[in-house]
């Protein structure tokens, strides 16, 4: 069984799927049992899944365009001058 130390400093690690089968499940099992090193590894996915959204966060491709239509909608209206 894995100490708590020795679990927070290979749980980036696991996360990144960097740990060969043997110590993956080593870390999973003290993280089934470990209410500490769960709370640990939750707030580091938490904090990893944040920066890996972040650049692929959608930029609305379309919001452009549809700024577009309803500049030309207005413009072909037959009131505008
Ligand atoms: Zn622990």
């Amino acid at each position: 069984m894995m100490t708590c130390a020795q679990v927070a400093d290979v749980v980036r690690d696991h996360e990144l799927g960097r740990l060969p089968g043997r110590a993956r499940w080593s870390v999973r099992l003290h993280l089934l049992m470990c209410d500490g090193c769960r709370r640990y590894w939750r707030q580091l996915r938490a904090v990893a899944g944040l920066l890996q959204a972040q650049p692929e966060a959608p930029p609305e491709p379309d919001a452009e365009a549809a700024l577009l239509a309803r500049f030309r909608a207005r413009r072909d209206e037959p009131g505008a001058s």
